[in-house]
């Protein structure tokens, strides 16, 4: 497996019950690649979902102060 393959499996995992709706990394991508669901998570806030489909920079990672992005 090369290194392309290896990238090409990774992806935005999203953990929604630790979003708060904060709008930090919609704003941040500039790829549009994250944006709001349309239903609510267990503490009433709309979490961030993943297009399924951009460059992996991990800006939305870094600047979440929740930890609910990662790529894996
Ligand atoms: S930065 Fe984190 S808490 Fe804020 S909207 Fe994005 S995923 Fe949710
Ligand atoms: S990894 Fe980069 S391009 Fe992909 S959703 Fe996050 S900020 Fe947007």
């Amino acid at each position: 497996m090369n290194d392309l393959a290896v990238s090409d499996m990774k992806k935005v995992c999203i953990n929604e019950e630790n979003c708060k709706d904060c709008g930090l990394c919609i704003r941040i991508c500039r790829e549009g690649a994250l944006t709001r669901m349309n239903y609510t998570n267990v503490v009433g806030f709309r979490p961030v979902g993943w297009s399924g489909d951009c460059s992996l920079c991990a800006k939305c990672v870094v600047v979440c102060l929740d930890f609910a992005i990662s790529i894996k």
